[in-house]
């Protein structure tokens, strides 16, 4: 059988060559005679792995040194939790809610501390982002939180310049990380889920100035003390040693792409043959203000909603999946990753085009 265009919006596809060499690897890693899911974490082998994996991460992302990068567990869910935890020392924390998962950090935030609203773009539907007269920064944020790339609404923070303030910025980037070059020192600390662009789910990356560590109070747990798993290397306890060595193998298959800057060029130009199929249509709707379009998440309705069903099933037999919206916005959404090839936007945009003339 032959591979399909998987537009899910996480976990997501895979670079094939990837899931090639972890084929080839699964049953003796390189002479050692097992697969790297049965070694020890603690033996020479999988530090080697785990060594390498760090290093071109901060190779492709271009880390400074005096950032720690972390390779957690728990998804970026428990980073709602676990960034206030350790960063908030008494204070208050400023958050931006521009689409549903900033919303959800801004609410687990204040489960363990204190969250303040510096603007939301609900009433608009998450359509867009403030303009700078509505950001109402509070007097002593210990940090500012945004959420860099919406998944589910399809919002995305091509400036980040724009929200910098004198506090250290933590940036949810989940669904954008590696898509794109970023310049690291603009943050205090960036996260996401490993499951959309860097590899299978389980794993979590923290990237965090070293300045920030050490202000989590003495009887926060243990594995949620970011000094604490810095210190130990993530390994405090077993690591998600499968998922850091296909993270790993996704790394050296981008630096093989190019880097980043090259990985943002194709996914423009995959994001922009979308979103022009989109905007040509009198079929397919995007609401998304263009200026804070995502390149990853591609959100779009049908004005006919009662096509929803024909649509996924016929995209289906074209090797077309994992296509349906998120319920919060409906419709459609195609998540193009870097793992996306630029073929498979393609299938996408002529299956959409035949589409709409046969329903005309
Ligand atoms: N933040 C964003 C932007 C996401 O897209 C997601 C997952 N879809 C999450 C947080 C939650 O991630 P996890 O499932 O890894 O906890």
């Amino acid at each position: 059988m032959e591979r399909i265009y998987n537009f899910s919006a996480g976990p997501a596809m895979l670079p094939q060559e990837v899931l090639e060499q972890a084929r080839d690897e699964l049953l003796n890693w390189h002479g050692c005679g097992m697969s790297v899911m049965e070694m020890t974490h603690r033996g020479k082998d999988f530090s080697a792995i785990i060594a390498q994996a760090e290093a071109d991460l901060r190779e492709l992302l271009n880390v400074p040194a005096n950032y720690k990068v972390l390779f957690l567990q728990g998804g970026a869910t428990m980073q709602f939790a676990q960034i206030p935890l350790n960063l908030l020392a008494g204070r208050s924390a400023d958050y931006l809610v521009t689409g549903a998962w900033s919303k959800k950090a801004f609410k687990e935030a204040n489960k363990v501390g204190t969250a303040r609203l510096v603007a939301s773009t609900e009433s608009s539907g998450f359509t867009r982002l403030p303009s700078a007269a509505e950001l109402e920064y509070g007097p002593d944020a210990a940090y500012l939180h945004l959420c860099t790339n919406e998944t589910v609404h399809g919002v995305e923070i091509h400036d980040p310049a724009a929200f910098r303030t004198s506090v250290p910025i933590i940036a949810d980037m989940s669904s954008h990380i590696l898509s794109r070059p970023v310049d690291i020192s603009q943050y205090g600390l960036i996260y996401g889920g490993a499951q959309k662009n860097v590899g299978p789910a389980g794993l979590t990356l923290v990237i965090v100035r070293e300045d920030l560590l050490g202000r989590a109070p003495a009887n926060l747990p243990t594995m949620l003390d970011y000094s604490i798993q810095a210190e130990n290397g993530s390994m405090l306890n077993t690591p998600p040693t499968y998922s850091i060595y296909v993270a790993g193998l996704v790394f050296q298959w981008l630096k093989k792409q190019g880097g980043l800057a090259a990985m943002e060029q194709t996914n423009i130009a995959k994001a922009k043959l979308l979103y022009q199929t989109i905007d040509a249509s009198s079929l397919y709707h995007n609401p998304v203000d263009p200026a804070c379009r995502s390149r990853m998440n591609v959100p779009f309705t049908l004005n006919k909603p009662e096509l929803d069903e024909s649509f996924i099933a016929e995209a289906k037999k074209q090797g077309i999946v994992s296509i349906k919206g998120h319920k919060m916005v409906g419709g459609m959404r195609a998540s193009i990753y870097n793992a996306m090839p630029l073929q498979g936007v393609q299938a996408l945009v002529a299956f959409m085009q035949d589409f709409e003339q046969k329903n005309a």
